[in-house]
């Protein structure tokens, strides 16, 4: 074997304390200038380095850093900024990226689902924003036309290769590669985007000559696009792509993750670059047929490391596949995490919130740099005392967390293989529901209803925080949101809504309540991952067995039913939604996760059904984006999540409502999954798309119930009653009215009161205006 090379495919941008998202923030309020945001900027990018130095690495990555997002800094680069922003190029530097980032008016409104998809608002005409592959991490969608033209502007990023050298290090350069770029912007004239190329090919050529020039020895080319099922024009394009980029003499590591290369395998392999890196954590199974295909004097890159989750390595196993590729492979091999380290949070230092035991599993970024060192030191046989002592402590470390009772707790185990088959089956059929509860709750053609949340109010907010702070005592704070609940009763009964909302002013996040009250989730206090520009979450880690020591929502419910005659409606999170927006257990497979927390969901909509609610809403909006990259691996996720979800509503009596809500996506090819849900009623976001999105459920007949939304949250705007009634009619075109259900798109937690009674008025007065004509 020859000589092992370390290095990582990009580090988190933030910072350890998130000091780029509030130097930003600073930016756009105008506190700052430019020369600050930038000289904090390049700070960051120094300190990063270091840390991979220091922890050892042979390489450091330039050109991950981003201070909005990396395809935005693409765009910039190959210099094809939308003509639509009218720049001449005069323009001050960040004002122009912030633009594009941002919009000219921006408003900054979203539903509180940690995701973002589709939620840039029009008329701010910043670029639309979507998810990067399968994770919360959210892209600025480049735009292509005819007209696209693109023109190297890489002073940028020169400047940040010079300053890694200045620093000491020897550099690799990260891009995202061109079929990659091409692939994940859109055309907006029908353009065919590969046939955008050509052009763009030796801007790259370009590029690649110069960062040669500048002295980066290598440079990793990200073409994430290997892990999809691509048209076949798509996949031969990455021969005469990468045979001219090669040209330019530049040492290129091929960059591949998140999922399997499947039919893209031997293509990967063959094409003329220096390397190849593959995800061994996702896509293990690749390794063999790599070991074969890929020619002797390649760099092989194996991404040992979970670059997506936050566990500690089980250093063993990684080692195992590193002697292996070694054994077979010629050509050198190199170490690294699976993917970016952008998708977990900075360090562990300073986690005093996390139970030490549960601490002592994961490993964040900076602990996973360390783990590429410690492996490349077992692999060369250089073990130091130091050396022994950290490996040992991480074996420990991965024993305790597989015998750890609080991971795996027998009840959970049990119940869980003691299910019979019915388990996620209600008891009658749909129709059979429908009578029962039409008998029992009595409601009106084009029953309206809401999603959930209302305002959160300044107020609440600060109730909310005195009392996790401990300055407000628990009667103080059940005070406060009774009062909050008592408000949002009687705006409803005002307002003649048949199916009331409690209004969610207890809950800070529709995931992190469920999971702080439920076993087996542990939270970080400084566990933040970049979601999109300066947004970050903080999701929480499922550590173990899930299961519900007490009712979570039932006390609130009862209240909030005590006060009116009409139905109140329970409001829960669903298994697949808390699944999603969490980091998961590795150690066990993510539908079986899923599982346990459908029977504690399950758990929480029997008690809710036994305190006299008869109307339960279980909100799945990540039922879609759990979707697999591969098409071949989406049956098997969505018999998993539909199972799940039928599970958790599925000890219920007919008589008993079970609704669901999705926020905007592309429903049209999952129909078959949400009908098989079985949800007595859906409610999802249409209104946007002026109802164009129910027609698919028209078309599927999607046999149960359904409320489209009928105006758009995610603005002030108070829709007419005229709009809604227009929208509804086009609804009735395409669902049975008796079928049909009116609501709006999705929470309201992010809106004010004013608006929102203003809007809902207009909503009830158009169900009520059209039921006279029915
Ligand atoms: N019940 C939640 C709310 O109204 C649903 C939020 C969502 O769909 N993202 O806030
Ligand atoms: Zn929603």
């Amino acid at each position: 074997m020859n000589t092992t090379t370390t290095h990582i495919l990009g580090f988190p941008r933030m910072g350890e304390h998130r000091e780029l998202k509030f130097a930003l923030e600073k930016y756009w309020r105008g506190e700052t200038d430019a020369a600050a945001l930038e000289s904090m900027a390049s700070g960051l990018r120094k300190r990063h380095w270091q840390l991979q130095r220091d922890a050892g690495l042979d390489l450091v990555t330039v050109g991950d850093f981003a201070l909005y997002d990396h395809v935005l800094n693409h765009i910039e680069l190959l210099g094809c900024e939308p003509a639509r922003f009218g720049f001449t190029g005069q323009e001050d530097d960040l004002a122009r990226h912030f633009t594009m980032a941002r919009g000219v008016a921006s408003e900054d409104t979203h539903c509180g689902c940690s995701h973002a998809a589709g939620h840039s608002p029009k008329k701010a005409a910043a670029l639309e924003m979507t998810k990067w592959f399968d994770t919360n991490y959210h892209y600025l969608v480049p735009e292509f036309d005819a007209q696209t033209v693109f023109q190297l502007n890489a002073e940028r990023l020169l400047a940040q290769v010079r300053e890694a050298r200045a620093a000491g290090h020897q550099v690799k350069a990260v891009l995202l590669g061109p079929l990659s770029f091409l692939w994940l912007g859109k055309s907006h004239d029908g353009t065919d985007r590969l046939s955008l190329l050509p052009r763009l090919l030796p801007v790259y050529t370009d590029l690649l000559g110069r960062l040669r020039a500048e002295g980066a020895e290598w440079v990793q080319i990200d073409e994430p696009i290997l892990g999809l099922d691509l048209p076949d024009t798509w996949r031969h394009a990455f021969d005469s792509t990468y045979w001219r980029l090669n040209q330019s003499g530049a040492r290129i590591l091929l960059a591949t993750y998140f999922s399997t290369l499947g039919d893209n395998l031997r293509t990967a392999c063959q094409l003329p670059c220096a390397g190849l890196h593959i995800d061994a954590v996702r896509a293990a199974e690749d390794l063999v047929g790599v070991l074969d295909w890929l020619p002797a004097h390649k760099v092989l890159s194996l991404g040992v490391v979970d670059g997506r989750n936050v566990w500690r390595s089980d250093l063993d196993k990684a080692l195992a596949l590193l002697h292996r590729a070694a054994e077979k492979h010629r050509g050198e091999l190199w170490i690294a995490p699976s993917c970016s380290l952008l998708h977990v949070p900075f360090s562990l230092a300073g986690e005093s919130r996390l139970d030490p035991e549960v601490r002592d599993w994961l490993a964040f970024a900076c602990e996973k740099l360390k783990e590429i060192t410690l492996l490349k030191a077992q692999l060369g046989g250089e073990i130091s005392p130091a050396v022994q002592w950290q490996i040992s402590q991480q074996r420990a470390a991965i024993h305790a967390r597989r015998s750890s009772i609080r991971v795996h707790r027998p009840q959970v185990a049990q119940r869980l293989a003691a299910s019979v088959p019915g388990d996620d089956r209600r008891a009658g059929d749909f129709l059979k529901r429908q009578q029962a509860q039409r008998a029992h709750l009595q409601l009106p053609l084009l029953p309206t209803t809401t999603i959930g949340s209302f305002p959160q109010t300044a107020d609440i907010r600060a109730a909310r925080a005195a009392f996790k702070r401990g300055e407000l005592d628990a009667t103080g704070y059940r005070a406060a949101m009774q009062k909050e609940i008592e408000l949002a009763v009687r705006k409803q009964e005002a307002l003649d809504i048949d199916v009331l909302v409690h209004g969610e002013a207890e809950r800070n996040d529709m995931v992190e309540y469920f999971g702080e009250q439920l076993e087996g989730f542990s939270f970080t206090s400084n566990g933040w991952v970049q979601s999109y520009g300066s947004r970050c979450v903080k999701p929480p880690i499922i550590h173990g067995d899930v299961q519900r020591p007490a009712p979570m929502t039932v006390e609130w419910t009862r209240y909030a039913q005590s006060l009116t005659n009409r139905p109140m409606k329970g409001m829960l999170t669903g298994p697949v939604t808390i699944l999603q927006w969490s980091f998961v257990r590795d150690d066990q497979p993510r539908a079986l996760t899923c599982e346990q927390i459908a029977w504690a969901i399950r758990d929480e909509v029997v008690d809710l059904e036994k305190a006299g609610i008869a109307v339960i809403q279980i909100d799945e909006p990540a039922l879609r984006e759990g979707l697999p990259l591969r098409r071949a691996a989406w049956q098997s996720y969505l018999d998993g999540a539909t199972r799940a979800f039928r599970i958790s509503a599925g000890g219920v009596q007919d008589a008993t409502q079970i609704h669901t809500h999705m926020c905007y996506a592309e429903f049209n090819d999952i129909l078959p999954a949400i009908a098989a849900l079985d949800a007595d009623v859906i409610t999802i976001e249409t209104s946007r798309s002026a109802m164009e999105l129910l027609r698919g459920f028209g078309e599927f007949r999607y046999p149960n119930e359904i409320g489209p939304g009928v105006y758009d949250i995610h603005s002030p705007n108070v829709p007419t009653q005229q709009a809604v009634e227009k929208l509804l009619r086009k609804a009735m075109e395409v669902v049975p009215v008796a079928h049909l259900w009116v609501n709006p798109d999705c929470g309201l937690k992010t809106r004010g009161w004013a608006e929102t009674e203003a809007a809902l008025a207009h909503m009830v007065a158009a169900a009520k205006a059209l039921r006279v004509e029915l």
